[in-house]
């Protein structure tokens, strides 16, 4: 019979991955915890109409990348395709808003994208994210772009590439939207067949589009940053002097436009050079209407959401070793039967205690359990063999200098020995 696989564009993770994914995960409450975020979970899906009214018809997301199914009663429902949308159903389903003031959460957790599956592009990914609500001021965007940037250079990465543009509001986007048409409309033609169709309904994404002939195109087309109106720009000149305070490098990219309808204002991007061509470790901006647009009063909102499995390919790729390693404390190495059943209560006793221990449980050589401690990394391993067993003793071997101790086969005194160790 044939083997059953993984869906396309999903994965497993095995022991060793996993224990880099949990210390990674605990570095990300922490930071969160540090600037004052909030954790909120919400669910793996949703109505589909939170996404296509949030994230908006006319992206790639909702018009082609969507896991949609209908349930038994043939509602139609949506697994996840970021957490923006849920975030804000949630905030105004259990009024977060409170009495007004700003409210930080953040999330972290697998979404889904029918995408092509490549080098760090997955269709079921890990994203954790942040998103500020209630509060106009650019100093939040600096705040939020100060966080996404400080959590990769606690981890070592510095070298990023963090790229920073506005597009601008309702009042003044639509007189961009008109000049982008009117320039473009000529050479319809010439774009492809993404961008002829979205020409008319969504034209600030041709600027994305990787497409030669379509960045020919609009190789000539004025800046977006040119047509904003005064509150936009000065919004603008604000975030980019408080960058500059703290200081955050980053560099003005008049054709970062993102997929989401729903950003205004400030939009960003951080960068690896490592990652190849899917080079964005994280996006966000400012999204300011669509609290009202999800059904709310008019709040204000920005936040940014980072790749996880991105995250993890340029730390491996670094062999920058943020990681803990999960090597046991002590590795404990019976021969024979009656060292075997001596050293099992032990063990248990051991881990209980919090310790962390490993032993045989395939009656090998001394040299063969020798060979496996010093695979896992393990720097002391007590050796039990037929005469220390008789003289109620055990023999500590320290790996790194062969030096060996011999200590009584206590359970207090095996704890001390192993303290003093530390
Ligand atoms: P987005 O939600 O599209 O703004 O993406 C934010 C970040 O999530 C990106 O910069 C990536 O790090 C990550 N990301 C987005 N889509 C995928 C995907 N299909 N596979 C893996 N990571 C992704």
């Amino acid at each position: 019979m044939s083997k059953i696989i993984v869906p396309k564009g999903t994965y497993d993770l095995l022991p060793d991955d996993t224990a880099k994914w949990r210390d990674l995960e605990t570095k990300i409450h922490q930071i969160f915890s540090e600037y004052g975020y909030g954790e909120i979970r919400t669910p793996l899906f949703e109505h589909t109409e939170l996404f296509q009214r949030g994230i908006g018809e006319t992206t790639d997301i909702v018009e082609k990348e969507m896991f949609t199914f209908a349930d038994r009663a043939n509602r139609s429902l949506t697994l996840r395709p970021e957490g923006t949308a849920s975030v804000v159903r949630a905030y105004l389903e259990h009024n977060l808003a409170g009495s007004g003031g700003v409210t930080k959460l953040y999330y972290y957790g697998p979404m889904f994208r029918c995408e092509a599956p490549q080098a760090g592009r997955f269709r079921q990914f890990s994203q954790y994210g942040a998103e500020v609500l209630g509060s106009l001021d650019p100093r939040v965007d600096a705040e939020v772009i100060a966080l996404a940037v400080n959590f990769y250079r606690r981890l070592g990465i510095t070298d990023l590439d963090v790229r920073l543009n506005s597009i601008g509001c309702p009042n003044c986007r639509p007189v961009y939207r008109s000049k982008l048409i009117e320039r473009l409309r000529p050479k319809t033609g010439g774009l492809c067949s993404n961008c002829q169709r979205r020409l008319e309904r969504n034209p600030l994404r041709l600027l994305d589009c990787k497409n030669p002939s379509c960045q020919d195109a609009t190789a000539d087309i004025p800046l977006i940053t040119e047509t904003l109106c005064a509150e936009c720009g000065s919004h603008f000149e604000k975030l980019r002097i408080l960058l500059d305070s703290i200081p955050i490098n980053y560099h003005l990219d008049s054709r970062l436009v993102r997929g989401f309808d729903y950003y205004t204002k400030t939009v960003f991007e951080v960068l690896a050079g490592d990652l190849g061509a899917q080079n964005a470790l994280c996006g966000g901006g400012r999204y300011d209407n669509l609290v009202e647009e999800c059904g709310g009063n008019p709040t204000p909102g920005i936040g940014f959401a980072a790749g996880v499995e991105r995250l993890l390919i340029v730390l491996e790729s670094r062999k920058t070793s943020v990681f803990h390693p999960e090597t046991p404390e002590l590795y404990i190495a019976p021969l024979g039967e009656a060292a075997q059943l001596a050293v099992f209560p032990l063990l248990i006793k051991l881990r209980e205690a919090g310790w962390k221990v490993e032993s045989d449980f395939l009656g090998r050589s001394l040299k063969a359990q020798l060979k496996t401690a010093d695979k896992m990394g393990v720097s002391l391993v007590g050796i039990l063999g037929e005469d220390e067993l008789q003289g109620r003793q055990i023999l500590m071997r320290r790996m790194a200098t062969s030096q060996q101790e011999m200590i009584p086969l206590d359970y207090d005194c095996i704890i001390n020995f192993l303290k003093t160790e530390k």
